[in-house]
């Protein structure tokens, strides 16, 4: 008999019939009524065992997180909230969980505790649901950018240039670290190295992404990347995915379209496609926002936050004009801020963005044309010789989900700022070529995907919404 997926067995119309499910065991009650899920859906399926049609020694085996195997007739089940039920013909232990030291009991286990045991954590209703949707997520950005033809181009992950500048680099070599080669000054001697260079792992596809762009338009990269940060926030990790694409022929306007556009499609699509997940974690999330203090909630429940997304046009605004609203703001005056809005040119810290989107706009915010010396090299230089056309995406609880620039297509000028931040210009000759042989007006930007994932899912640590995190001290599982 084939195996039928719980998700599939809740649409049938119980008549009876023979079904084979298997899955692991959620709560046993009476000896007779076993939940069981197998992680289609966040949903189980009730097993009715009648009384003394299994022997003795099979019920003792029937524990939360053993693994079984349930034959039986789908029959309509008398009890709240579920439409069917089986009705137990025969069972079957697959894998046996000794509930003495199992550390998953049916209770409620702090995210903490749960990241403890990463390898077991999937099995929560939590965890299932969060990866359920990240699952969608991936699919809907890849559908997203297929409906409008763009190409998906993988990017490597190793990378011989250090000049990105978006942050700390991890290593990667074959050298002996305890007796590397050196060369005559003393130094590391890199050329003895596997590529024959210092490599690193990458902290964007973009560079690269760019020289597709320049060829098909239209272009995407959705990959790890790694920042050896020391940031031990709820919103960065070492290793997250992140989505970038790359455009041809796109101004920085263009990008703000694409970037609001892609944002509301990835909300809608979890609102169409993972209701059961959503309910069960709007609900979670609803009792998290309980513990806190009442200044300090949502105004809005996790599914209403996705649905004003939706619904309401993002907020742009100038650098300049956030800076001055800022300047003015109730927290600044009152030296609330940890960091206070002074001098023009200062970047903007996490408090400052979730002032202007949760307490001034109520909504989310695009700001564009930021300073120069707060961006980097590759942004397009501005006629105003101050700023560049940059653009983060501020979202409520997160924060910049999305940064993103028009780049500087023009050779002297590329080169020009590439002289004054004294960037190894050998590392980047490619990346200036591409302005030399034909180069275009182009834009693109970067989705962290886990902080994604944590505003459509509700989860306040970004540790949460990725299978293994990854972040200073822990590499564990
Ligand atoms: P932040 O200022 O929040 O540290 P950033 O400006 O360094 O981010 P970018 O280099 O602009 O980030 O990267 C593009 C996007 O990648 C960010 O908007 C964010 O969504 C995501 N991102 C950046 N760093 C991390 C990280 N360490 N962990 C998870 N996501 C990240
Ligand atoms: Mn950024």
């Amino acid at each position: 008999m084939k195996r039928i997926k719980i998700k599939d067995l809740l649409q049938l119309p119980p008549q009876r019939q023979p079904v084979l499910v298997q899955g692991w065991v959620r709560t046993f009650r009476n000896n007779q009524f076993i939940s069981i899920n197998d992680g289609s859906t966040i949903l189980t399926i009730q097993a009715v065992v009648a009384l003394n049609s299994i022997d003795e020694s099979a019920l003792k085996r029937i524990t939360t997180g053993a693994c079984i195997s349930v034959k039986g007739e789908l029959v309509p089940s008398p009890a709240k909230g579920q439409p069917v039920e089986i009705k137990v013909t025969s069972l079957d232990i697959l894998g046996d969980c000794d509930a003495e030291v199992y550390p998953l009991q049916p209770k409620k286990h702090s995210l903490e505790f749960l990241r403890e045991i990463a390898h077991l954590r999937a099995r929560t209703n939590t965890f299932g649901a969060v990866m359920r949707v990240r699952h969608a997520m991936a699919f809907a950005v890849h559908q997203f950018f297929n409906e409008r033809g763009f190409f998906y181009i993988h990017t490597p992950i190793i990378t011989g240039s250090d000049a990105e500048g978006a942050g700390a680099m991890f290593k990667v070599t074959t050298l002996d670290i305890n007796q590397p080669p050196r060369n005559e000054e003393g130094h590391v001697n890199f050329k003895e190295d596997f590529f024959g260079r210092e490599t690193n792992l990458t902290v964007s596809g973009q560079l690269e992404v760019e020289t597709y762009a320049m060829a098909l338009s239209e272009t995407y990269t959705f990959g790890p990347t790694f920042r050896a940060e020391n940031s031990n926030t709820t919103r960065h990790l070492a290793e997250f995915w992140m989505i970038e694409p790359e455009m041809a022929f796109y101004d920085i306007n263009d990008n703000m379209e694409l970037a609001e556009a892609f944002l509301k499609y990835l909300c809608q699509y979890a609102l169409n496609y993972c209701s059961d997940d959503l309910e069960f974690l709007n609900k979670r999330a609803q009792e998290e926002e309980m513990t806190k203090p009442q200044d300090q909630r949502n105004e809005l429940s996790l599914i209403d936050r996705l649905k004003f997304v939706v619904q309401n046009n993002f907020e742009r605004l100038t650098y300049t004009e956030a800076f001055e609203i800022l300047r003015n703001s109730t927290p600044n005056k009152k030296k609330k801020f940890q960091y206070l809005i002074e001098t023009w040119g200062a970047d903007l810290q996490s408090e400052h963005e979730r002032y202007l989107v949760e307490k001034h706009f109520k909504k989310p915010v695009i700001l564009y044309n930021y300073p120069k010396e707060i961006k980097s090299f590759y942004m397009r230089q501005n006629e105003d010789g101050k700023t560049v056309a940059a653009m983060d995406v501020l979202f409520p609880g997160i924060g910049e989900i999305i940064g993103g620039s028009q780049r500087e297509e023009r050779y002297d000028q590329l080169l020009k700022r590439v002289e004054e931040l004294k960037l190894p210009q050998k590392d980047l000759w490619w990346y200036l070529e591409l302005r030399k042989f034909g180069s275009a007006p182009h834009s693109g930007f970067g989705l962290g995907f886990e902080r994604l994932i944590q505003f459509v899912t509700g989860m306040t640590n970004i540790r949460d919404v990725i299978p293994f995190p990854r972040y200073p001290g822990n590499a564990e599982f």
